[in-house]
């Protein structure tokens, strides 16, 4: 028997005025984008924002629907328009940040599962990793550099991408 230890890392920042400019500018369009959240049911408004190469900014938010597996996550909605509109474009970084009406949030929100998976792959396809920059009300600010930091155990299959 083996026994593997997987270390991840990531930054914390007290307050989003820490940050440099480029990023700390892309957590407010993050919270812009937060404004066309469509959350009736669960009430969590999610925005993301992409800043890719160019400087361009791809915006997404969450989008929920009666019937509820149809909606689908602020980061899925934001990755899936770049990789429609503008694949060859690199993604540089994505801020990500969330509210509610109904309790306060002191931490970051981090991605689900799925979009964490969205996200390995966008990766792959660039051949670059990603900035992600977490951060909700006036709690801290995480800073994750890389899929590896968070899904450490993401699926990916050459043999099927080829
Ligand atoms: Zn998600």
């Amino acid at each position: 028997m083996i026994n593997h230890e997987i270390k991840i890392a990531f930054d914390e920042y007290d307050s989003l005025k820490d940050l440099d400019t480029a990023d700390y500018d892309l957590c407010l369009e993050a919270a812009t984008a937060l404004k066309n959240s469509h959350s009736p049911y669960s009430k969590f408004r999610v925005g993301a924002a992409l800043r890719l190469h160019s400087g361009r900014i791809i915006y997404g938010s969450n989008q929920e629907n009666v019937a509820y597996p149809s909606g689908l996550c602020a980061e899925r909605v934001a990755l899936f328009y770049w990789g429609a509109n503008h694949p060859d474009d690199p993604v540089e970084a994505m801020a990500v940040t969330a509210q509610t009406d109904e309790f306060m949030l002191s931490k970051p929100v981090t991605s689900c599962g799925s979009c964490l998976q969205v996200l390995a792959e966008v990766e792959k396809k660039q051949d670059k990793p990603i900035k992600i920059i977490l951060y909700a009300g006036q709690g801290p600010v995480w800073v994750i550099k890389g899929i590896e930091n968070q899904l450490p155990f993401l699926f990916f299959e050459e043999r099927l991408t080829t």
